[in-house]
Parts: structure tokens; sequence; C-alpha cells
């Protein structure tokens, strides 16, 4: 009798410590995602996607690869902000993130650059492929109708994207500062053109 109890005391601690590192397991793997997910949009946060950019323009230097990073920028954000409130404005970054997920593939990375800024790696992409996708993503934000709600306040309204597209390899490219720096030169470049373009860092 003593022998079966001890036996089956041992069993259930067992199980017990089963299921234990289980719940650790699944805790470990949702606290790794945490560390690499922005919390309002769900997306890669800025760390995450500025290490997976200079991973990724290793792996393209490596096989000889071309590769894109773009960085799109709502345009005229603050007025959103300032006339529907902050809450509004979140709503509409998430709907925009949705929007920007559309037409991208599997192996392509967005992350929050930060606020009203996203960035977008396309490994194995060209000029002409990067530009392309840039306008499909450029025309879909453009004639998107934005429906949010918070709470009691219904809005619905248009809005556009400026996005500046750089290349690797590619002009001074030799450091994930620089490709970032000819993204934002090239935004810059459609900003200051007007807005709802964009511009390729040549
Ligand atoms: P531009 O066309 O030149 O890009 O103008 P803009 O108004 O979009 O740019 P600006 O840099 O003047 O303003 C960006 C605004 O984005 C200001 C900031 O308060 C807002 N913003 C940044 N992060 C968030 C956020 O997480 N939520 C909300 N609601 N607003 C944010
Ligand atoms: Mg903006
Ligand atoms: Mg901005």
């Amino acid at each position: 009798m003593a022998r079966v109890k001890a036996a089956l005391k041992f069993k259930n601690s067992n199980d017990e410590l089963i299921a234990a590192k289980q719940r650790l397991e699944e805790m470990n793997e949702e606290l790794a995602k945490l560390a690499v997910t922005d919390s309002l949009t769900q997306i890669y946060n800025h760390t995450f996607l500025v290490n997976t950019l200079k991973f990724e323009m290793g792996r393209a230097g490596r096989f000889s690869k071309s590769m894109a990073f773009l960085m799109i920028d709502v345009d005229f954000f603050k007025k959103i902000n300032d006339t529907y409130g902050h809450l509004i404005g979140d709503e509409v970054l998430k709907e925009v993130v949705h929007i920007i997920k559309g037409p991208i593939r599997a192996v392509d990375i967005l992350g929050r650059y930060g606020g009203e800024e996203f960035g977008l790696i396309l490994p194995e992409t060209d000029a002409n492929g990067a530009m392309i996708l840039a306008e499909k993503i450029r025309t879909n934000v453009e004639k998107h109708a934005f429906r949010v709600t918070n709470g009691e306040i219904k809005v619905e309204l248009q809005l556009t994207i400026s996005i500046g597209v750089a290349l690797f390899p590619g002009e001074n490219v030799k450091d994930v500062s620089s490709i970032i720096r000819n993204a934002d030169e090239a935004l810059y470049m459609a900003k200051r053109d007007g807005r709802n373009k964009i511009y390729r860092f040549s």
C-alpha cells in the first residue's frame, strides 16, 4: 500500500512539473513575441526592424542579391489627431498598417519605425519590383475609406502616404544607417513635392 501511495505521489508531482514546464515555455514564447512587437499596431517594433534590416543586408551582400527598404510616412497625420483626437488617430494608424500589409509578401518585414512612420524591408527585390509594390501600397491607401470608431465617435476619412525607397546595393550604402538615411532623404523629397508621392534615392 505504502509503495503504491509513494508511486502515485511521484507520478502526480511529475505531471505537475511537466505542466509547469509547458506553461513556462508558453510564457517565454509570449515574452519573446512581446519584445519584438509594437503594442499599438502589432507589427514589428523599431529595434527588431533595424536589426532585421542589418541581417537582410548582410545576407543580400553574401549572396549577391538586391533588396529594398521603404520608409512610409502618413501625410498630415497631425491634422487627424488635432481634428478627431489621439484615440481616433491610433485607430487610423492600425488601419493604415492593415492596408500596407495587403499586397506584401510573407518574406517582407514591416515594422513601426516610430510615430506615424513605417519601415518595410523587401528581400530579393530590385528597384523595379520595389517601385511597383510602393505604388500599389500608395494607391491602396489613397482610395481606401478609413472608417474608425472610438466609443461614441465614428469617423470616416481619406488620407495619403508618402514613400521613400532605398536600395541595396546602392549609392553610398555600406551599412544600416546609410540605407535608412537614403530612404529618409527620398521620403523628404516626396514630401517636398507635395506628398502622396514615391521617390527613389538614386
Ligand atoms: P507630414 O505630412 O509632413 O508627415 O505631416 P505630419 O502631420 O504627418 O507629420 P508631423 O511629424 O508634423 O506629425 C506627426 C504626428 O504623429 C505628431 C504625433 O503626435 C503623431 N503621432 C506619433 N505617434 C502617434 C501615435 O502613436 N498615435 C497618435 N494618435 N499619434 C501619433
Ligand atoms: Mg507624417
Ligand atoms: Mg513623420
